[in-house]
């Protein structure tokens, strides 16, 4: 048994979701298969949920309108003709009751963005089974939201994989074909809320998929080549990293790397699954392989930029100096907001705190000024980090032009810096 991932980007278009059929059918014996939203899909129904959640209910029917026409013609380019799958249409009419019926002010921002941004996933897996059966791959598919118990924090749910065993192992059991297509990214709450656990989370999902069904290997199909030593978007030169370990992984994920999600490898490494990085457009490529042991050590530096990050710079009003009770205090106040923190930088009478950027902003600067602190921020930032950096790398990077901070052990590099306007 074997899990496969597809990120958005595979399925961004109909040679895409081809594609993925194509794989799914030269891979033997029985496949799960993650899919998350089809390209932008999850941006555009967060715009879609900014709209109604702002009382814009045109404008949040014209951008629902933009998710259903992208969709449309991925459909009518996989069928050759126009074409609704029953499902999707069921969908569409959810979507569209939510945003032109119900009164936003009835749930909270988070409850109602995990209905609304859930559609994503919903609609990319109806897709894609109802594709593969019509290309003669049988397939099932499976509504994540009964599987996956999750806690109620809305937007960043935990899965309770104990709770969620038995219902997948059941749904394995009742599944009458080979593969069977699953929502990443989503669960539902004990009262059957539909969650959401965090942006590109759906790696996490594929996880614990395989961590519940002992999979032999998680495949996670990518448009690049495998893992890589920095994001060709943003480096040159980069090369390609063919193994590392489960503790590199987690580190650079932990960084930021977008390769994957930081919570995916826990669930692998406890049953030591081996997670493989696959190339979509090429799969008879090797990509890379993380698991317990490797051959070689990495010996490339690997860069890492993580960008959308406020540096916020904390001070007590008085003076007084930063111990652990007033830390204690910093942190309780960023978690209330669930402010991710990156780094932590501190000095006698300040902390310098990288964050990502927040729609709280504002809260979290009013209630350290309740609490007796002066704050200043900048926004626009981004936090390199660059693990097992060398002497070039201090020239280039932290000695550069529009660098606010840095932090340096032996063998980790991490500036912040101002974002460079595109
Ligand atoms: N579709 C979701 C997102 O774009 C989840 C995922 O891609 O993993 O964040
Ligand atoms: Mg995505």
């Amino acid at each position: 048994m074997k899990v496969y991932k597809f990120g958005g980007a595979s399925v961004k278009e109909a040679a895409g979701v081809r594609n993925l059929a194509e794989i799914a059918r030269s891979t033997e014996g029985q496949l799960f298969i993650v899919v998350s939203a089809m390209g932008k899909t999850t941006n555009a129904l967060e715009k879609v949920m900014e709209h109604f959640w702002e009382g814009r209910t045109g404008l949040a029917v014209v951008a629902m309108q933009g998710v259903v026409d992208y969709h449309a013609r991925i459909l009518a380019d996989l069928w050759g003709e126009a074409y609704l799958p029953e499902r999707v249409r069921g969908f569409y009419e959810e979507l569209e009751e939510i945003i032109t019926l119900s009164n936003p002010k009835s749930r909270s921002y988070e409850e109602w963005y995990d209905r609304v941004v859930s559609f994503g996933e919903l609609i990319s897996t109806a897709i894609v089974s109802d594709y593969l059966s019509y290309a003669g791959v049988g397939s099932e598919w499976l509504d994540m939201r009964r599987i996956f118990l999750t806690s109620n924090r809305f937007r960043d749910a935990n899965i309770d994989i104990e709770a969620s065993t038995p219902r997948l192992l059941r749904a394995m059991e009742c599944a009458t074909q080979r593969v069977v297509v699953g929502q990443g990214f989503i669960g539902a709450t004990e009262q059957g809320a539909t969650t959401t656990i965090g942006r590109e989370g759906s790696d996490y999902s594929a996880a614990v998929v395989g961590y519940i069904l002992g999979a032999e290997s998680v495949s996670i199909w990518k448009d690049v080549e495998g893992i890589l030593n920095g994001d060709p978007k943003q480096f040159e030169d980069v090369s390609y990293i063919p193994e590392l370990t489960y503790l590199d992984a987690i580190e650079l994920a932990y960084s930021g790397a977008q390769i994957i999600h930081p919570k995916t490898i826990k669930p692998l490494q406890n049953k030591s699954i081996p997670l493989y990085v696959r190339c979509f457009v090429n799969p008879e490529l090797p990509g890379s392989v993380i698991k317990a042991e490797i051959s070689k050590p990495i010996d490339t530096p690997i860069l890492i930029l993580k960008k959308n990050q406020i540096l916020l710079s904390i001070k007590p009003e008085d003076y007084s100096f930063i111990l652990e009770e007033r830390m204690a205090e910093i942190f309780a106040i960023l978690e209330h907001h669930r402010a991710k923190v990156h780094l932590v930088q501190n000095s006698a009478i300040s902390m310098a705190l990288c964050i990502d950027s927040t729609r709280y902003l504002d809260e979290i600067v009013d209630e350290f000024h309740a609490a007796g602190f002066t704050v200043k921020y900048n926004t626009d930032m981004e936090l390199l980090t660059i693990r097992g950096y060398r002497h070039e790398h201090l020239v280039e990077f932290a000695e550069a032009e529009g660098v606010y901070m840095t932090q340096r052990s032996r063998k980790v590099l991490r500036i912040i810096r101002k974002s460079a306007t595109e």
